[in-house]
């Protein structure tokens, strides 16, 4: 069987190396060429030898994803959808900002969590997707930059569940910062999880990057109506996980509250909100819900969502109104699907 060389770490590839009789730098060369050099294929591994890289195209998968389309928004923002190599699609989205460029990359096809704002969510779980099927969105779209080193940040928001499919995603992070690796700083590398309580603190003990939760609302009987996870980890037990979180000097838990017409909107919520998060290092994205024909819930009107953001600056809290971008591709926040609109088979 071919080895998946993207999903290896550093030493994993020094011995897969030793196993086929080469000599472990190789293993680190080949990494060079993956991860800094973003070479597509064994035969642009210049300073390596013809017989090797031979022996690298034959027992090494480096191409996990196939490229389908792109589509590009009226803001800039950038879709791009992958092929995983069973027929599978996933999406990640290019996100231009001020000075730099965000990608939001997928963890799994599709999500088992159900959440109800969410097209995602609705198609249910296809499957895990492999560390290096997590990489190579970064790397595929890393190559079609004319400026690479303008994409600074990772965010894991696209589709899945990141912590639901936990050995996957930490490994594909340990190539995305490790200085061999991709080289991204841990401090632009953001997860975010509907709240998979145990995951949250291993995740706090492995790795040091951002952490997003998706709260969505402040009290029990709201958040669960919205997110079923919300039964089996309730605030209590999720605050109380961010709490502990360990957080490096100066960086913050970012809370990510969808904000949905005469569900989550009133006063009391936004009152409920400050209360639940207080004394927290906590930075509140404000996110319009972004409707669907799916379901009949709307975002507020603005004058709503304004007053909301108010509430909570004036009660110190950083309150930021993300609205999200490329609607008109359908690659904002929880309307990613796989399917290109208008065009299913992609
Ligand atoms: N599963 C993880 C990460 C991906 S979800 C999580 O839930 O955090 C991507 C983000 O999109 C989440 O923050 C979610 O709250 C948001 N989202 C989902 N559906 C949305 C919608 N209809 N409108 C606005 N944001 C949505
Ligand atoms: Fe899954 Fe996140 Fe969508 Fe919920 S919001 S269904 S956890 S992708």
């Amino acid at each position: 069987m071919k080895t998946d060389l993207k999903g290896l770490s550093a030493r994993e590839t020094e011995e897969w190396a030793v196993r086929h009789g080469l000599e472990p730098y190789r293993g680190r060369q080949i990494r060079h060429w993956l991860f800094t050099k973003l070479a597509g294929s064994s035969d642009e591994m210049g300073n390596i030898p013809k017989a090797i890289r031979a022996l690298v195209r034959e027992n090494a998968i480096i191409n996990p994803l196939e490229e389908v389309k792109t589509l590009e928004s009226e803001d800039g923002t950038r879709k791009h959808l992958f092929k995983l190599q069973d027929g599978h699609l996933i999406e990640s989205v290019l996100i231009p900002e001020r000075d730099h460029l965000t990608l939001c990359i997928s963890s799994q096809a599709g999500c088992a969590m159900g959440c109800r704002f969410c097209l995602t969510g609705q198609q249910g779980l296809k499957r895990d997707l492999s560390a290096s099927e997590i990489i190579e969105q970064v790397i595929l779209v890393k190559r079609s930059l004319e400026d690479p080193e303008h994409l600074r940040n990772i965010v894991l928001m696209g589709m899945g569940e990141p912590l639901a499919n936990y050995d996957a995603v930490m490994k594909a992070l340990g190539n995305l910062i490790a200085d061999d690796g991709m080289n991204f700083s841990h401090r632009k590398v953001t997860l975010s999880t509907c709240g998979l309580v145990p995951e949250m603190k291993r995740m706090g003990r492995d790795i040091t990057i951002n952490l997003a939760v998706s709260l969505n609302a402040a009290d029990d009987e709201t958040r669960s109506s919205l997110m079923p996870i919300n039964w089996k980890y309730p605030l209590t037990t999720l605050i109380r996980a961010c709490r502990e979180f360990p957080l490096p000097n100066r960086r913050m838990i970012t809370f990510e509250y969808i904000l949905i017409n005469n569900v989550n909107d009133r006063n009391q919520d936004a009152l409920k909100l400050s209360r639940l998060l207080s004394g927290m290092r906590a930075k509140i994205n404000l996110i319009p819900l972004n409707p669907s024909p799916n379901y009949d819930m709307t975002p507020p009107p603005m004058n709503r969502i304004l007053h909301f953001q108010d509430f909570l600056v004036k009660h110190h809290f950083t309150a930021i109104i993300r609205k999200s971008k490329g609607r008109d591709i359908l690659a904002a926040c929880g309307q990613l699907t796989g399917a290109f609109a208008g065009n299913p088979e992609g």
